[in-house]
């Protein structure tokens, strides 16, 4: 187990792109949960602080908790491949897919035991009595009864969970339940995932949120997309060293690295192509190969210069996911397999994940580069690959399913593909934003103002801030 270090973030900085009034509720609140939890620690659990979802979360709010005077902090778990094996099986049977098609039988229930008990001398060493505890996802929630033992009050933040219930859903709850029941607190993205046997009062809904000035998300001149995308050798030509600079998370400033292409198996995109990207974790769930196939079997209809760009990490970069090299090598073949002239259209890359700030960095220009951004995800649980596109005034097209549909709203901030198999949709629906610049500015701004409405930091810290104070109001002296 490790601890990561956040450095604080002034909330003042978020709260100067606000309304007045609500950057005026955040300081209040803030000053109000600082009294409230001074002398606890508020601590997270989760299985990594790289790659993904969660793990961007948590670096900003962690960061602004900070930053507000709460002494937050944030534990990686130590586990193994078998247990990530285990937990991503437990992921995808509560998305309702079947995953590798093994059942989550008492091996592996005795496996996930084992690490998580592996985990707690370490913890038990940490954590104080009175102490606040989040444990994040399926992975974290079997140290639930045991850090209440030791007097700490524990939430389960649960970042996934599918709209509708299956017997496979039922067999990844089953799993879990006996884990978490007992919870002060349950924290969902969406009420639809909430299993039924969670208490109503102990029931949180609570949205994911982006921050403006991360890496990921900071504006950027053109200039600067332009020279991060050549010297890095995804979009044009560059015989540059080094690119433009970026702000680390951690005070301080890095500098893009040169490389010949990161472009897999391929040169560059060439600059003159317009790019239709998708952005994920190599994950069956995001369907990249999906995108691929939608994309190529209708590329007589799209514009000559709409090029295809799926990016996602570094596969060794991002070790709570087995599924990802597989993923990424299925891609790799079905592009392959594409005649010479069809294969020039489409790219692949897998971002760099040794230098977190530049692949954030490298993420943002890319997204800004994009003329459309597409998250055609099967199952998703919130999907920040929606936000942050959305923040930057792209137009998204976007499965309707899961937190995407708490997002885009049809035709105002985005288009939502009601099916997310189909994949003739999906084309006609980058074609419509590719040939008509008007809707596709119109929707971009319309999805700058809905993430500026509804998915900034202060939303988020202040409902944590009510989660914590329930759960105190609930523990015992
Ligand atoms: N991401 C990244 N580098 C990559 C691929 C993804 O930083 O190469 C980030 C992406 O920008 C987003 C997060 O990983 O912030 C994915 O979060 P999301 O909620 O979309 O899905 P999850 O991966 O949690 O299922």
């Amino acid at each position: 187990m490790y601890e990561v270090r956040v450095d604080p973030l002034d909330l003042e900085r978020l709260g100067r792109i606000l309304p007045p009034a609500r950057a005026q509720a955040l300081r209040a609140h803030a000053v109000e949960a600082a009294e409230r939890l001074r002398g606890r620690v508020v601590w997270n659990i989760s299985s990594t602080a790289h790659g993904g979802g969660v793990a961007e979360l948590l670096q900003v709010l962690i960061a602004y908790g900070r930053g507000a005077g709460v002494d937050t902090r944030w534990l990686v778990l130590d586990a193994d491949r078998e247990f990530f094996t285990v937990t991503k099986r437990l992921h995808n049977f509560l998305h309702g897919s079947p995953g590798d098609g093994l059942e989550l039988d008492d091996r592996a229930r005795a496996h996930y035991e084992e690490v998580l008990a592996r985990n707690l001398p370490d913890l038990r060493r940490r954590i104080r009595p009175g102490d606040l505890v989040l444990l994040h996802d399926p992975q974290a929630a079997g140290l639930q009864e045991e850090l209440a033992l030791r007097g700490a009050t524990v939430a389960w933040r649960c970042h996934i969970g599918s709209d509708t219930a299956s017997e496979r859903t039922d067999l990844g709850w089953g799993f879990l339940r006996p884990y978490v029941e007992g919870a002060e607190a349950f924290v969902f993205s969406r009420r639809a995932y909430a299993p039924a046997w969670v208490a109503q009062d102990r029931l949180w809904v609570v949205a994911p949120s982006l921050d403006p000035f991360s890496a990921k998300n900071a504006e950027m001149s053109e200039e600067d997309v332009r020279a991060t995308l050549e010297v890095s050798g995804l979009v044009g030509t560059s015989t540059a060293r080094s690119g433009p600079g970026f702000s680390r998370r951690s005070a301080g400033t890095g500098r893009v690295r040169a490389r010949e292409s990161l472009v897999l198996d391929d040169h560059p995109i060439p600059a003159s192509a317009r790019v239709v990207l998708q952005v994920s974790r190599w994950d069956l769930l995001k369907d990249m190969e999906g995108v691929l196939h939608g994309f190529v079997d209708n590329l007589r209809l799209l514009p000559h210069d709409a090029h295809l760009l799926l990016a996602g990490p570094d596969v060794s970069g991002v070790t709570d996911d087995p599924e990802g090299a597989a993923v990424l090598a299925a891609c790799r073949e079905a592009r392959a397999r594409l005649s010479a002239s069809t294969r020039a259209r489409v790219h692949l890359t897998a971002l760099p994940m040794d230098d977190v700030d530049e692949n954030a960095h490298l993420v943002n220009a890319l997204q800004r580069h994009a003329s459309v951004v597409v998250q055609k995800s099967l199952v998703e649980g919130f999907g920040l690959t929606v936000t942050e596109p959305m923040w930057k005034s792209r137009p998204v097209v976007a499965s309707a399913v899961g937190g995407i549909r708490d997002q885009v709203e049809h035709g105002v901030s985005g288009l939502l593909l009601d099916d997310p198999h189909d994949l003739d949709a999906m084309a006609a629906a980058v074609d419509l934003l590719l040939r008509d610049r008007d809707t596709a500015d119109r929707l971009g701004h319309g999805a700058h103002l809905r993430v500026l409405d509804r998915f900034l930091g202060d939303r988020h810290l202040i409902q944590y801030a009510e989660v914590f104070a329930s759960m105190l109001d609930r523990a015992p002296v």
